[in-house]
C-alpha cells in the first residue's frame, strides 16, 4: 500500500459575504507569510510593542494593557471572564442573540453566579433597562455583546459606562463583530475590558483576539492570588481566588507582553503579523474612513435586497453597518439556494442559528469585502439564484438600488 500524498493546499476562489469569517485583505495574508523570528528577538518584541500601540488607536484607548490573546475571539472572551471574575461573583449578561448566551456560558464556567436579562431577537436594550437590572442584581461585572452577528443588532454602549461606574460594576464587551466597521470608543464609553477577533470587520483570519483592559481591570487581575508552584490545598483560603486557567490567565499574559517579558506561551508569530497588518490597514486608511466605507457598503446591500423585494429582519435602525439578515422568501429552500450561490458563483452567504435558523440568510459586507464590486456581484448572483428557485425579481433592481447608493465608480 502506498500512502496517498495530497498536493499543496489549493483552496477554491471564494467571495466570503457571510457574517464572518470574511475574505482577508491580501496584505494580511502576505504578512502571514513573512519569515519567523525567535520569541525574544528584538524584532519580535518591537513588533509586539508596535502592535499594542496600533490597537490602542483601533480601540480608541490610552490603556497600557492592550494586547492580543492567542486563539479565536472566544479566547479573548474566556481570558477576560476567568481573569476578571472571582468564583461566586455575580455577572449580569443582557442577552439579545446567540453570543449573549455564549458570554453567559463562559461566565458560568468561570464559576460566576450568572444573571441574564433577555430581549427579543432583532432588538437591543435601552440603558434604563440595564441599569434597573444592575440595581436588582448588584453584579461585579456587566458583560454585553456590542454587535451580535446572530441578529445583526448593534447594542448602544455609550451610556452604559457611566451607569457601571456609578454602581461600581466592571464593564466588559465583546466587540468581535463590530470593531472596525462601527464606532467604538473604549475610553470615552468607560469600558473596563473589550475583546475582539480578526475575522469580521478587521479583515483577517480567525486566530488572534485583540483585548484592551482599563487600569481598574488590571488592578482586579493583579490582585488575584497566583499559583507559585503546584495546585493549592482545597482548604487554603486562597484556593478560591486563583485563576482557573494557565493559558487564559491575563495576569501572566500581561507579564509576558509587559516590560518584564516573562515567558508564558510562545506568541503566535504569524498571527501577530496578521493582527498588526489588520490594524495598520485600518489606521492607514483612517479609522473614520473605514467605518464610513462599511456604512456605505452596508447601506448599499440593504437597499439592494429591499429593492429585490426581500424583507429585512430586526430593528434596522439598530443594525450593525456590516451585516444584514434577510428573510428567506416563502417557497425558496434556504440551504439549497445558499449552496447554489457557492457552487455557481463562488459566493458564500450565511445561514443562521437558533430561532432564526431556516428563516433568514445573513449577508455581510466586512473588511476587505466592504467594497463596491463585492456588493454588486453578490446582489447580481442572489437575483439570479432567487429566480432559479422560483422567486422572481425585477431584473437588475437590486444592483440598480445599490449602485444609486454607491454613486459613480
Ligand atoms: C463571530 C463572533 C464571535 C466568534 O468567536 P470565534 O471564537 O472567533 O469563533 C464571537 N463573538 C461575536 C459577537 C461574534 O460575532
Amino acid at each position: 500500500m502506498t500512502a496517498l500524498i495530497p498536493g499543496e493546499i489549493a483552496p477554491p476562489a471564494r467571495l466570503l459575504m457571510g457574517p464572518g469569517p470574511i475574505s482577508a485583505y491580501p496584505s494580511v495574508l502576505r504578512a502571514m507569510g513573512a519569515p519567523l523570528v525567535g520569541q525574544y528577538d528584538p524584532f519580535m518584541t518591537a513588533t509586539m510593542a508596535e502592535t499594542q500601540e496600533l490597537y490602542r488607536q483601533v480601540w480608541s484607548t490610552a490603556n497600557e494593557a492592550t494586547l492580543l490573546v492567542d486563539g479565536t475571539s472566544r479566547a479573548g472572551i474566556e481570558a477576560a471572564m476567568v481573569s476578571l471574575i472571582r468564583p461566586g461573583e455575580r455577572v449580569l449578561v443582557p442577552v439579545f442573540g446567540r453570543f449573549g448566551h455564549l458570554l453567559a456560558e463562559v461566565a458560568e464556567r468561570a464559576m460566576a453566579e450568572v444573571h441574564t436579562i433577555e430581549t427579543a431577537w432583532g432588538q437591543v436594550f435601552a440603558p434604563s433597562v440595564i441599569e434597573e437590572a444592575i440595581r436588582r442584581v448588584k453584579p461585579a461585572m456587566l458583560a454585553i455583546v456590542q454587535g451580535d452577528t446572530s441578529t445583526t443588532m448593534n447594542q448602544p454602549l455609550a451610556e452604559l459606562g457611566e451607569i457601571c461606574a456609578k454602581h461600581g460594576v466592571l464593564f466588559y464587551t465583546d466587540a468581535t463583530a463590530s470593531l472596525g466597521g462601527n464606532p467604538f470608543e473604549a475610553d470615552a464609553w468607560g469600558l473596563d475590558a473589550a475583546t475582539a477577533g480578526l475575522q469580521k470587520c478587521l479583515g483577517g483570519p480567525s486566530g488572534s483576539s485583540p483585548i484592551t483592559l482599563s487600569e481598574r481591570a488590571v488592578e482586579v487581575i493583579t490582585s488575584r492570588k497566583r499559583i507559585e508552584a503546584g495546585i493549592r490545598d482545597e482548604d487554603d483560603p486562597d484556593a478560591a481566588d486563583f485563576v482557573r486557567s494557565n493559558y487564559f490567565d491575563l495576569g501572566m499574559i500581561l507579564d509576558y507582553w509587559g516590560p518584564r517579558r516573562l515567558n508564558h506561551h510562545t506568541e503566535a508569530t504569524s498571527m501577530l503579523y496578521a493582527a498588526r497588518e489588520c490594524a495598520r490597514l485600518i489606521l492607514a486608511e483612517g479609522r473614520e474612513a473605514v467605518i464610513a466605507r462599511h456604512q456605505l457598503a452596508g447601506r448599499a446591500m440593504l437597499a439592494g435586497v429591499v429593492a429585490m423585494g426581500l424583507e429585512v429582519f430586526g430593528d434596522v435602525a439598530h443594525k450593525m453597518s456590516n451585516v444584514v439578515a434577510v428573510e428567506i422568501p416563502e417557497g425558496v429552500p434556504g440551504d439549497a439556494a445558499r449552496a447554489a450561490m457557492l457552487t455557481d458563483y463562488g459566493i458564500e452567504i450565511g445561514t443562521s442559528f437558533g430561532p432564526l435558523h431556516g428563516r433568514v440568510w445573513r449577508i455581510g459586507t466586512m473588511g476587505y469585502n466592504a467594497r463596491r464590486d463585492a456588493v454588486l456581484t453578490t446582489l447580481a448572483a442572489l437575483e439570479s439564484t432567487l429566480g432559479r428557485f422560483g422567486f422572481a425579481v425585477a431584473p437588475g433592481a437590486g444592483v440598480a438600488a445599490a449602485s444609486e447608493i454607491l454613486g459613480q465608480a
